[in-house]
Order: C-alpha cells, then sequence, then structure tokens
C-alpha cells in the first residue's frame, strides 16, 4: 500500500473505530500463502504453518481490548497502519473495509474484528500483506521492527536537500533491477510509501518518464521531482485517495488520476496524446507518450 491510501485509510478509521472494543475476533478464516500472522517479530514473514499457528492467538490477543489510536509507520519493506490495542500495535498493510451495525460482512476475509456497537472491520486481501500483532514500545513502535532510517515524504525532514542527497549517494549507473526512474523513486523500500500509483501521478505532473534512465535527469529536473512529491502527497491525502482507489467505506477517493487505469487510451490532460500502459518491472506503468519522452543515457563511442 501506498503512505496516501494507509493515511487516508487511518484517518477514518480513526473516526470509525477508534474508542471501540473488540468483541469478536475471526483470524485467518481465509488461509493465504502470502498474508502473514505474527504476535513476536521473529515470526514475520515466516512459513505459512507458522504463520497460521501465530494466528491462533489473535482472537485471545484481542478479544475484550478497546482500540486506543490510529497511526501510520514505516516498517522494514512497506508502510503500515496501526491499531493500537493495550500494549499491542495490530500493524496491517491490507485493503481495510469498515461495516456499520447491521451492514453484512464480506464472506472472505483475513482478519475480522465486530465490536460492542455492532460495527465491523475487515481485512481482506488477495494480493496478501502484513497483519502484525506486536508488542510496542516506549515510542508506540512495534518492539524489535525498526523503521527505516528515510523520513516521511510528507515530513520537514524529507528535504530537498535530502532528496538530492539520497540520488547523489546512489550509483545511478548500477541501479537494480533497472536504472530507470520508476525503479529509483518506487522499489526496495528506498522512499517508503512511494508506490506505483502514486509515482505515475508525480511523474505526469513533471513530464517525466518512469521508463527514462535516472542519469539521464538533470539537477533542474530532480529538483521538479522533489517539488511534485511535496506537492501530490497531501493532495491525494486531501482528496481522501486516487479515483482508482478504494476507502474503508468502499468509496473511490476523489483525486482524478492523469495517468491510470481510469485514463488509460483517453487524451492527456495536457496535450491531448492517448495514455498508454506498458509493463515494467514486474508492474505497469502509464504515461503519456508525447509530453513524458524517455530519456535514455547515451552509451559511450564503443
Ligand atoms: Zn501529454
Amino acid at each position: 500500500m501506498s503512505l496516501v491510501e494507509n493515511q487516508v485509510v487511518s484517518n477514518q478509521l480513526q473516526n470509525t473505530v477508534v474508542g471501540k472494543t473488540i468483541v469478536k475476533v475471526v483470524a485467518n478464516q481465509n488461509p493465504h500463502t502470502f498474508v502473514w500472522f505474527a504476535t513476536e517479530p521473529q515470526y514475520a514473514f515466516a512459513a505459512a504453518e507458522v504463520s497460521h499457528k501465530q494466528a491462533e492467538q489473535y482472537e485471545a490477543l484481542l478479544t475484550g481490548k478497546v482500540i486506543e489510536n490510529s497511526e501510520v509507520h514505516f516498517g522494514s519493506y512497506s508502510t503500515y497502519n496501526f491499531l493500537y490495542v493495550g500494549d499491542r500495535a495490530l500493524m496491517f498493510s491490507l485493503p481495510t473495509r469498515y461495516y456499520a451495525p447491521g451492514e453484512k460482512p464480506p464472506k472472505r476475509h483475513q482478519l475480522y474484528l465486530v465490536f460492542d456497537d455492532g460495527s465491523s472491520l475487515a481485512l481482506c486481501g488477495s494480493l496478501g500483506g502484513a497483519v502484525y500483532l506486536f508488542r510496542v514500545d516506549e515510542n508506540g513502535l512495534a518492539a524489535d521492527y525498526p523503521p527505516p532510517d528515510t523520513p516521511s515524504v510528507l515530513s520537514d525532514e524529507f528535504s530537498e536537500s535530502f532528496f538530492l542527497d539520497l540520488i547523489k549517494n546512489t550509483d545511478l549507473a548500477k541501479l537494480k533491477p533497472a536504472k530507470t526512474v520508476k525503479c529509483f523513486l518506487a522499489t526496495n523500500n528506498r522512499i517508503p510509501g512511494l508506490d506505483n500509483s502514486i509515482l505515475h501521478e508525480i511523474l505526469w505532473e513533471v513530464q517525466v518518464n518512469p521508463k527514462s534512465d535516472m542519469a539521464a535527469l538533470g539537477e533542474a529536473e530532480y529538483k521538479r521531482l522533489y517539488a511534485a512529491i511535496k506537492k501530490v502527497f497531501p493532495a491525494v491525502i486531501a482528496a481522501g485517495g486516487l479515483d482508482t482507489g478504494k476507502d474503508i467505506f468502499g468509496n473511490p477517493g476523489t483525486y482524478a488520476t492523469q495517468v491510470s487505469r481510469n485514463t488509460l487510451g483517453k487524451p492527456c490532460g495536457r496535450c491531448g496524446a492517448p495514455i498508454i500502459k506498458e509493463p515494467h518491472l514486474g508492474g505497469a506503468v502509464y504515461y503519456c507518450p508525447k509530453c513524458q519522452p524517455i530519456l535514455k543515457v547515451k552509451r559511450s563511442g564503443f
């Protein structure tokens, strides 16, 4: 999930489930190879049988507890939503749906919590993800699960000089698995929370192609990229998410995407050329072929 999705979900959870008491817990109703349960960090991303065994403890650990707060934190691999319950945090990176009292829950889910007022919360995920229930330390972070050093793009610490240093301190000629802008910005948790969905909106803003070589851009473009990151993230959060995503009530966000499955084949909002979709780095990239040209580093003369 991207930081914006986490943040939109977190804001909504704050207003819907914080303060409620959990009266019923169903964990791992629909076992999935890539949904991981763990009550201690040493079991994180463990084999399926270990994970399924861990899930059996969730009912006892959560029943009768009050949801005290909702926050977003970085983990080693992803951003997580945190729901604080007693001395533990339920950390998850799965699509989340809230159901008002009387509303029917989904048939399949990974974790289902029913609250004292009859409302409920379901974590579902066909693509997989983590559903951890770790103890938290005095800073409210999950014990033994240190976040990466990179500051949140939403914070002041994520400054222009920080971003330029991040580029300068990376050997762009040796970027793996590709030397591209998408690889630099949206893989390896280099910039936590910047994922494939918001990447395309940022790049469209600055007319940079996701398949361009990162080293083919100059400092002026890096600065414009930074400005776009700082502009698009808060704008999407304020809009309640992208129009390609869904919030915890099942409604799409109101941020009108420029380059996404919603605009594929439609005229670019800037130049009118049809938006295209291509595979790149194990996912799709969307861009305008006219105003986001692909720039490659010129090979030396051999
Ligand atoms: Zn265009």
